[in-house]
């Protein structure tokens, strides 16, 4: 509980209105889209300016207030939840769009920039920003850089910390920090923009993002590869990627999910089906066409039943439909949905869903696959109902086995969601010692109070 005198400071560096402190507001900021976290905040606050910002993490600091940073919510590892109380400094009202230079091929946002509002800005000038997590609906650009997100078109394009050219980061202390710049190349000194990317809050508020941008592909082809067996469609993502030919996306989609579908939103997908891969070819019209053929013939080559492509923008659309409202799909299913976003290498694909399936029948408990195959960064989602301790426990080990078996094929605890919360009691077994004790002592250094989202990616 904060003082009334700390509030009545609060309400003066962000006004009256942009303090939040109703027990219905608390509760609105106190989870994120995980099932089981959630703690409540003190209070709330919606700065406009980075001053205003500066000054909450002075006064923040001065009084020894968590400081929990927030962008859209949608989060899948915990890392917007206050689990120590405290401040969540939420910036969705820091949302212009400072500049679109068409000739840098860079843009200049506020980190409450609402993804889906810079795609469309940015269609209408040709570019294109490749980072696409699926919530592009809801996150905000600054959670995707403190997440460093990726999505399907990540496969081709890479993650965000290849878009970032710059930063304006504020410290725990109020300094308000410049990193990096406009300019598509810069070798001054170390790498420190980067490690704000993917730093999940915990080291500063990032205030302003200077995004590298590329012109939008001039054609697209999207197309479907419907498989009856989930390990010769993982094989069949291997034998594409190890051709030379480069989508722009790889979408996997099981049987589970696919039945899902059409029971909620009939699409005439097959329900017999064991597996779909979405593809999507995108670059010059030649290039488009020459790949989607050899996507097609790898897909019979490694034993695909059937392919359908897009005839038009109306049918991509569809295909693209289903993987974006996968996470819907699976959160209605069950009371408690554990997601996961371990990552493999991408000749180890097979073997991972191989591995799942294995692990779902041990323990009884179904486990959809959704996710990023070219990126080997297969979501399974573990349902569960947490108010059945027996059946959460066996969740819970379930979680364990698919982080070991991730570590096992040389992969990682997380591809893109982060550790937040979920993850860390992994972290240990999926990270060099030193390299942890390396991340608490930069912790230290930059946030010497440890008021910046503490208790996030190691236990306290
Ligand atoms: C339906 C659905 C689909 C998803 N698909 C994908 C996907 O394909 N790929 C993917 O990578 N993720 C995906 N996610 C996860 C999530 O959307 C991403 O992690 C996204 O980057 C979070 O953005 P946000 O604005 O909602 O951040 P929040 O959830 O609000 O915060 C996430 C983290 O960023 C920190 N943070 C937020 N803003 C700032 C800031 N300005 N300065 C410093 N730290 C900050 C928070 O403290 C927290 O640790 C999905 C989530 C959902 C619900």
């Amino acid at each position: 509980m904060l003082k009334p005198k700390l509030i009545s400071q609060l309400r003066k560096i962000v006004g009256k209105e942009t303090v939040l402190t109703s027990k219905e507001d608390l509760t609105t900021y106190s989870y994120d889209a995980t099932a089981i976290w959630t703690h409540m905040p003190d209070a709330v606050v919606l700065p406009t300016t980075t001053e205003q910002v500066s000054q909450v993490l002075k006064l923040a600091n001065e009084n020894r207030i968590p400081v929990t940073p927030r962008g859209g919510g949608s989060g899948l590892s915990g890392g917007s939840i206050p689990i120590k109380g405290g401040i969540v400094l939420c910036t969705t009202k820091m949302n212009k769009i400072l500049e679109i230079n068409k000739t840098n091929l860079s843009a200049t946002v506020e980190p409450g920039v609402v993804l889906q509002d810079f795609n469309i800005a940015l269609a209408k000038e040709g570019l294109f920003y490749p980072p696409d997590p699926q919530s592009f609906l809801s996150c905000t650009i600054g959670g995707t850089v403190a997440e460093n997100a990726g999505g399907p078109s990540c496969a081709k394009y890479g993650v965000t910390k290849q878009y970032v050219l710059g930063l304006e980061v504020v410290l725990a202390s109020g300094y308000i920090m410049n990193l990096g710049g406009v300019t598509p190349k810069n070798r001054t000194g170390y790498e420190i923009a980067t490690l704000f990317v993917g730093s999940e809050g915990t080291l500063g508020v990032i205030t302003k993002i200077v995004l590298r941008l590329l012109p939008m592909p001039p054609a697209q082809k999207s197309m479907l590869a419907i498989f009856d067996d989930m390990v010769v469609a993982g094989n069949a993502v291997s034998n594409i990627l190890a051709s030379g030919v480069m989508p722009s996306k790889v979408e996997f989609v099981d049987n589970w999910l696919i039945r899902r579908f059409e029971e909620l939103t009939p699409m005439g997908l097959p329900i017999d089906a064991n597996a779909l891969l979405l593809f999507e070819a995108s670059g010059s019209p030649e290039t488009v066409e020459t790949e989607i053929q050899q996507i097609i013939d790898i897909c019979y080559r490694s034993g695909a039943r059937e392919t359908k492509l897009a005839k038009n923008q109306a049918e991509a659309d569809k295909i693209w439909k289903t993987r974006s409202t996968a996470m819907a799909a699976v959160f209605s299913a069950a009371h408690t949905v554990l997601t996961e976003d371990v990552a493999v290498p991408r000749d180890k694909i097979a073997q991972f869903i191989q591995g799942c399936q294995e692990i779902s029948q041990k323990y009884d408990v179904a486990i959809p696959l959704v996710g990023h195959a070219a990126d080997g960064n297969i979501h399974p989602h573990v349902l569960t109902d947490q108010r059945n301790t027996e059946h959460f426990e066996r969740a819970k080990k379930i979680m364990d086995e698919l982080f070991a078996m991730a570590l096992s094929l040389g992969g990682t605890i997380s591809g893109e969601h982060g550790i937040g919360l979920e993850k860390q009691h992994f972290l240990d077994k999926a990270m060099d010692p030193m390299a942890i004790d390396l991340m608490k002592k930069i912790k230290g250094i930059l946030d010497p109070n440890n008021i910046l989202n503490p208790g996030k990616i190691w236990a306290e």
